[in-house]
């Protein structure tokens, strides 16, 4: 494992690691981590850790949907655990912590979705996959930030509901009014975390000329048009970011998204040098590897109820619809 915790605290942590190794074979489990995990749940298996894939939101709900074994562990959000449930029903899906959940999602319910389709009729309503299954059910198609510029252009309808990203919401409006030439009709829901990425990123920039500065859909669109502004900047999805770090020469980046991701990218380029803010989401880091280990110990005993993720099946039947159109369109 890389070192950047102390050699104490690894050695601390290494049964843990072990246990959980050998309770996944046991009790036939994977693990699906999210890029904002901590470091150390994102390791893979192959490396020494305990992670069988790491991926943004869309890469975990494809990965999700293929997994054979029979118990899915979801290092990551209620949200993104209650999408894999959705896409493989059959499968039982874990969350190590219920309480991990996500400023965004938890900013509008289905009754706010039924009463904007009274406000506007006909109106095709997107979801940004992180909302709840209750919301989703009641919408016409999900989106993640890898995919949402080509759903939002399907539609012929020339307005689109979007929820719940207002930020996000007015970021697709803005960088591709000419090409979808549509008008957002915008929920007020924020991530608690990318709405912090303000006059830091500008200082940032100050301090490194030099550094392009890598912007999530989900920053404030005054952010992102002042960087996008100063010439040096792109906004786009996690999975957009690491992509384009991948294809350029530039060495030095400003990143405007959830600290750990900074972490997985120093990891990912060795060669390359990534400034944040370092602002982290406190739903993410609730799931750590002692809460992991739990959640594997609980696996077909009478404690597993406290970590699995169970949806009323009229719910899910709903949800998935929206959530399989997206992946038809992936
Ligand atoms: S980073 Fe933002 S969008 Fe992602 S889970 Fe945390 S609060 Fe939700």
């Amino acid at each position: 494992m890389t070192n950047q915790y102390g050699n104490a605290y690894l050695e601390s942590i290494v049964p843990i690691v072990n246990e959980i190794r050998q309770l996944k074979k046991e009790k036939n489990a994977v693990v699906l981590s999210h890029y904002y995990m901590s470091p150390l749940l994102q390791i893979s298996e192959d490396q020494g850790g305990i992670s069988d894939f790491v991926g943004d939101s869309l890469g975990l709900s494809l990965e999700a949907k293929n997994v054979k074994a029979d118990n899915i562990v979801f290092c990551g959000v209620t949200f993104m655990a209650e999408t894999a449930y959705i896409l493989n029903p059959k499968k039982n899906v874990y969350i190590p912590d219920m309480d991990a959940g996500c400023s965004l999602a938890s900013s509008i319910t289905a009754a706010d979705v039924e009463k904007l389709r009274l406000e506007y009729p006909g109106i095709p309503v997107i979801a940004y996959i992180n909302t709840y299954a209750e919301t989703k059910a009641v919408c016409d198609i999900c989106c993640t930030s890898r995919n949402a510029v080509k759903i939002a252009s399907s539609f012929d309808s020339d307005k689109i509901i979007f929820i719940p990203d207002k930020f996000m919401g007015k970021n697709l409006s803005n960088s591709f009014k000419s090409a979808l030439n549509k008008d957002f009709i915008i929920w007020n829901g924020r991530c608690e975390v990318h709405e912090q990425f303000l006059e830091n990123i500008d200082s940032l920039m100050t301090t490194y000329p030099a550094a392009e500065v890598l912007l999530h859909w989900e920053v404030p669109d005054t952010t992102v048009d002042m960087a996008l502004a100063k010439g040096h900047g792109i906004v786009g999805s996690t999975a957009d970011l690491i992509k384009h770090v991948q294809d350029t020469d530039i060495k030095q980046f400003i990143l405007a998204s959830e600290c750990d991701l900074g972490a997985t990218m120093k990891g990912m380029f060795k060669d390359k040098q990534f400034i944040t803010p370092c602002i982290t989401c406190n739903y993410m880091k609730k799931i750590n590897l002692q809460n992991t280990l739990d959640t594997l110990r609980a696996i077909g005993t009478e404690d597993e109820y406290k970590y699995m993720i169970s949806l009323d099946p009229s719910i899910m039947e709903k949800a998935a619809i929206p959530i399989n159109k997206m992946i038809e369109m992936s």
